[in-house]
C-alpha cells in the first residue's frame, strides 16, 4: 500500500475539514453571474491514492463547475493530439506574472502559457479542430469520465450561458490573438470561445476530481480502472505548468511553500497532485484576492506541515 496507514490519513483529513469549516474568509466569484449563486459555505475534500484508496469529507458528492481546472485537461488533450512542438507553436510555457485574464502576450504574440485564459482558449482551439463542436465536446466529456474512474461528469448549462453572455474580456483576448495569428489556421473564433466556455462548465464533485488528480499522480493511468488516459510525457508537461502557473498570481509562492502541482478555478475548485502517491481535491467557493479557494490553500498549508509531500522537504 502506498499510504500504509490510510486510516490515519483519513482521520487527519476529517480533523482538518472540521478545523477549516469555521474559516469564512474570502468571497464567492461573481463576475460570472451564475457562479455568485453557489452556497458559499459548501466545503468538500476528497483523496484518492494511486492504488485506489479513497476518502471523502463534507460536500464531496456535490457537483460544481471545474472552471479553470479544465485548463489542465484541455492542455493535455492538445499535447496528445499535436505533440509538444505542435502545441507550443501556439502557446508559450512561461509564467505571465499577471492575472489569469490579463490582456498580455509574449514576445511572439502568443499567450504566456496554457493555464491562463488566453492560453486555454488556444488549447480549446487545438482539440479536434476539424470535427463538429458536438463531437469535440463529447471527446472532452469522455476524457473527464475516463480520468474520473468512469463516472460521467455533468454540465452546467446555466453557468455556460451566463459566462458566454458576460465574456467581453475573453472575446477581447480572442480577437487580439486572432490579430496576432496565434490560432491554428481555420479557427472559427466564436466557436473556439464557446467551446472553451463549455469546457469550463463541465461539472464534477470532489470525489471525481480527486480521482482525476490521482490519474495524474499515477502517470496518466486511472488507478481505479487501469485505463491509460494520457501518456507519461503529457502528464509530466502538464504538471510542470501546474507547478509554475496553476495557482494564478500565487503560483510562485505556492511552488515555494507547498511544492506540488495544483490547479485552482474560480468556482472554488482545487486539484492537487502528489506525484506517485495520491490526488486530492478541495472545493470551497470563497476565494482570496488572487482567486484561489481560501480553505483550499489553508488545507495545503496544513498538509505540508503534517506530511512530507513537498518534493524539496529535506527534514
Ligand atoms: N471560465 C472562466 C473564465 O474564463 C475561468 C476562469 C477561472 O476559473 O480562472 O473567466
Amino acid at each position: 500500500l502506498i499510504v500504509p496507514d490510510f486510516g490515519l490519513l483519513a482521520r487527519e483529513i476529517d480533523a482538518t475539514y472540521e478545523e477549516l469549516r469555521d474559516e469564512r474568509g474570502g468571497a464567492v466569484a461573481d463576475y460570472i453571474p451564475q457562479l455568485a449563486r453557489t452556497d458559499p459555505d459548501s466545503f468538500g475534500i476528497a483523496v484518492c491514492t494511486v492504488d485506489g484508496q479513497r476518502h471523502l469529507a463534507g460536500d464531496a458528492r456535490t457537483m460544481f463547475c471545474v472552471q479553470s481546472v479544465s485548463k489542465t485537461v484541455g492542455y493535455c488533450l492538445a499535447l496528445e493530439e499535436h505533440g509538444i512542438d505542435g502545441t507550443h507553436q501556439h502557446v508559450g510555457r512561461e509564467p505571465s506574472g499577471l492575472g489569469f485574464n490579463e490582456v498580455t502576450f509574449n514576445q511572439q504574440g502568443l499567450p504566456h502559457n496554457p493555464m491562463i485564459n488566453a492560453g486555454a482558449i488556444i488549447s480549446a482551439s487545438l482539440i479536434r479542430p476539424g470535427e463538429p463542436l458536438s463531437d469535440r465536446y463529447e471527446h472532452v466529456e469522455r476524457t473527464w469520465q475516463r480520468l474520473a474512474g468512469g463516472r460521467r461528469p455533468g454540465f452546467s448549462n446555466s453557468v455556460y450561458l451566463s459566462e458566454r453572455a458576460t465574456a467581453d474580456r475573453n472575446f477581447a483576448l480572442g480577437y487580439l490573438m486572432r490579430e496576432r495569428g496565434a490560432f491554428p489556421e481555420g479557427t472559427d473564433l466564436r466557436e473556439a470561445l464557446e467551446f472553451y466556455f463549455q469546457c469550463c462548465s463541465v461539472e464534477v464533485d470532489a470525489d471525481m476530481l480527486a480521482m482525476v488528480a490521482a490519474t495524474f499522480a499515477n502517470g496518466g493511468i486511472c488507478p481505479l480502472t487501469g485505463d491509460r488516459v494520457f501518456g507519461p510525457d503529457t502528464v509530466q508537461h502538464c504538471q510542470s505548468l501546474m507547478m509554475s502557473c496553476g495557482m494564478y498570481d500565487f503560483s510562485g509562492e505556492f511552488a515555494f511553500s507547498i511544492g506540488l502541482p495544483a490547479k485552482s478555478g474560480v468556482s472554488g475548485a482545487l486539484m492537487i497532485v502528489v506525484p506517485q502517491v495520491m490526488g486530492i481535491a478541495v472545493w470551497s467557493p470563497r476565494l482570496d484576492s488572487q482567486g484561489n479557494t481560501v480553505r483550499g490553500i489553508e488545507f495545503c498549508k496544513r498538509l505540508v506541515e503534517r506530511y512530507v509531500v513537498h518534493p524539496h522537504d529535506a527534514a
